[in-house]
C-alpha cells in the first residue's frame, strides 16, 4: 500500500500513515496501469505526495464492491449503523490536529479554518448517528375509510458522491454520514486538488468499525468518463454533486439516462445587505465571518456586500481596517488568518474580476494587486464604487475580495440581491427585526443569515434555490435525500 505523512506527524497523534491508494471493497488498490497523480501544496507549489489515478474500470470495481455489502448494510439495525457513525465522529476529532493539518496542506487554508473544517465535518456524523435511528415513516387511515396508508423510508441504494476541493473534510461527511445512516453503501470520487483528506477520514472510519465495501473512495484525474460509466450503471440509484453550476449541469444529464435521484449543491453569488440602522460592530464581524472563512473559497462566501448610503463609508473604512490586518501566509503557520489559493488558476480568475472591475472605475482601499511569493496567493481586498456591469458582480469570486456596492431603498436591495441566477446563501443585517424578516422573504436564496455571518450548521437544511442546486444537505432533509419512500396500502 502506498502512503503519505505529513511533515509533523511525529508530533500529532493519528493513524501511521494517509493511504494514497482507491479503497475499494476494503482494500487499498493501486489504480489499473499503476497510474498516479500530484498532489499539490498551494502554499509553495511543490508536490506534497502522489496519490493512484483511478480509470472507468477502477469506477465499475468500486459500484462491484458498493453492490457486494449493500444488502448487509441496508439490513444492518439502524442502532449497530448510528454506533459506527459514532465511532467516525469520535475519531475524527481525536484526530482533529492531525486532519487539520493535513486540510492545510493540500488545500492552503490556514490551520484556524482546517480545524474548524474538521470539527464541522465530523459532527455531520453525530449529528446523522442520531438522525439514523429516528427515520420515522407514517401510517395513515385512507380517507376513504377502507384501508392504512403505510409509508416507509428505504435506502435509496448505491450512491455516487461527487465533492469540491474547499472543504474536502466537511463536503464528504455531509454526503458520506447521511447515505450511510440511510442504509446506502457509496462511491467517493474527491477533489483532485484535495484527495488526501478523504483517504484519511476513510482510514479512520475503517479504524472505527466501519465494514468493507459500504465507502468506496475513486481518486482520478478525469472524472468526466467516470462519473458517466458509474451513473450509467444500473445498480446505481443517487447522485450527490457538490461543485460548479456548470459541472452540475453535464452530471444532470449524465444521471438523466437511468432516472439517477440527483442532489446537487451548487454555485453562489452570495449578497450581504446592510442597512443604515444596522449595528455596524456586528455587520463587521459578520462580514469578515461570511468572506474570509476558507479564505473565500465556498460556496456561501459573501461575493457582493450591498449597503445602504448612510452607513456606506463607515462599513467601507472599518471592513478595510479590518481586512488589510489579516496575515496572509503559509496555511500552516500557526498566524496565518488568510491562507493560499486553490491553484494558480484560482488566483488568475481573482485578478481578472478585480482588474475588470478596476478598469470600470471601482477604487482599491486595500489589496488590489496579487501576491508575489511561491505558491498560490491572493491578499485580502476592498473594492468599493463597483460598476453595475462588472463581472465581479455576476461570477463568483472565490477568494478574499470584498465589492462593495451603495443603495438607497429597501425595494433596490431586494432587486440588486436577486440580479442573479444563483440563489444559495445570502445575509442581511439591521436592527428592524420585522424589516429583516420581511427582506429574507423576498430574497431568493436557500439560506438567509439575519443578523449572522455564518450559515453552515450540520442541524440546518443547506442547499440552493434557482442554479445553486436541487435538495438539501444536513437537518432531517440530509437523510431523506438518500431514502425513497416506499408506500404499502393494507387492508386488515
Ligand atoms: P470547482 O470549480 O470548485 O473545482 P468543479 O465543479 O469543477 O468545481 O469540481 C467539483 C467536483 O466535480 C470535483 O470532484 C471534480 O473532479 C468533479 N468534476 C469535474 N468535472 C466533472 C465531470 N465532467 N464529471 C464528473 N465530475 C466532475
Amino acid at each position: 500500500m502506498n502512503t503519505y505523512a505529513t511533515p509533523s506527524q511525529a508530533k500529532l497523534p493519528g493513524p501511521p500513515e494517509i493511504p494514497t491508494d482507491l479503497l475499494i471493497g476494503g482494500e487499498w488498490r493501486a489504480a489499473q496501469g499503476a497510474r498516479r497523480f500530484d498532489v499539490i501544496d498551494p502554499s509553495s507549489g511543490r508536490v506534497l505526495t502522489s496519490v493512484a489515478d483511478g480509470t472507468v474500470s477502477d469506477g465499475m470495481a468500486a459500484v462491484e464492491a458498493a453492490d457486494q455489502s449493500a444488502k448487509a448494510w441496508a439490513a444492518t439495525a439502524p442502532r449497530a449503523r448510528s454506533k459506527i457513525l459514532q465511532a467516525c465522529y469520535e475519531s475524527m476529532m481525536d484526530h482533529q490536529a492531525w486532519l487539520a493539518e493535513l486540510i492545510s496542506l493540500e488545500n492552503g487554508k490556514a490551520l484556524d479554518d482546517a480545524k474548524g473544517e474538521v470539527a464541522y465535518a465530523a459532527e455531520f456524523f453525530r449529528w446523522y448517528a442520531e438522525e439514523g435511528v429516528r427515520l420515522n415513516g407514517e401510517l395513515n387511515m385512507a380517507p376513504g375509510g377502507a384501508n392504512r396508508i403505510l409509508v416507509q423510508y428505504a435506502p435509496v441504494g448505491i450512491s455516487l458522491l461527487i465533492t469540491p476541493w474547499n472543504l474536502p473534510a466537511a463536503m464528504a461527511t455531509r454526503k458520506i454520514a447521511p447515505a450511510l445512516a440511510a442504509g446506502c453503501t457509496c462511491i467517493l470520487k474527491p477533489a483532485e486538488e484535495t484527495p488526501l483528506t478523504a483517504l484519511a477520514i476513510a482510514k479512520l472510519m475503517l479504524m472505527a468499525g466501519l465494514p468493507a465495501g459500504v465507502l468506496n473512495i475513486v481518486t482520478t484525474t478525469d472524472p468526466g468518463p467516470l462519473a458517466s460509466a458509474i451513473l450509467h450503471d444500473p445498480r446505481v440509484r443517487k447522485l450527490s454533486f457538490t461543485g460548479s453550476t456548470e459541472v452540475g449541469r453535464i452530471l444532470l444529464r449524465e444521471a438523466a439516462d437511468n432516472i439517477v435521484s440527483p442532489s446537487m449543491e451548487l454555485g453562489g453569488n452570495a449578497p450581504f445587505l446592510v442597512f443604515d440602522d444596522a449595528d455596524l460592530v456586528a455587520a463587521i464581524e459578520g462580514a469578515l465571518a461570511a468572506k474570509m472563512r476558507h479564505g473565500g473559497e465556498a460556496c456561501i462566501a459573501a461575493n457582493r456586500f450591498l449597503v445602504q448610503r448612510g452607513i456606506y463609508d463607515a462599513f467601507a473604512e472599518r471592513l478595510t481596517e479590518r481586512m488589510g490586518a489579516l496575515n496572509v501566509g503559509d496555511g500552516c503557520a500557526v498566524d496565518t488568518q488568510c491562507g493560499a489559493m486553490i491553484n494558480a488558476a484560482a488566483v488568475g480568475k481573482i485578478e481578472r474580476l478585480v482588474d475588470d472591475a478596476k478598469a470600470r472605475g471601482a477604487r482599491v482601499l486595500v489589496g488590489g494587486t496579487r501576491c508575489e511569493r511561491p505558491g498560490f496567493f491572493y491578499p485580502p481586498t476592498v473594492l468599493v464604487d463597483i460598476d453595475p456591469g462588472a463581472a465581479i458582480l455576476q461570477e463568483e469570486i472565490f477568494g478574499p475580495v470584498a465589492a462593495l456596492t451603495s443603495f438607497d431603498t429597501v425595494d433596490e436591495a431586494i432587486a440588486l440581491a436577486n440580479a442573479t441566477e444563483f440563489g444559495l446563501g445570502a445575509y442581511v443585517y439591521t436592527s428592524d427585526l420585522k424589516l429583516g424578516l420581511r427582506v429574507s422573504e423576498q430574497i431568493e436564496s436557500g439560506m438567509i443569515g439575519l443578523n449572522r455571518g455564518v450559515l453552515s450548521d450540520p442541524a440546518g437544511p443547506f442547499g440552493g434555490v434557482k442554479q445553486s442546486g436541487l435538495g438539501r444537505e444536513g437537518s432531517h432533509h440530509g437523510i431523506k435525500e438518500f431514502t425513497e419512500a416506499r408506500y404499502i396500502a393494507v387492508e386488515w
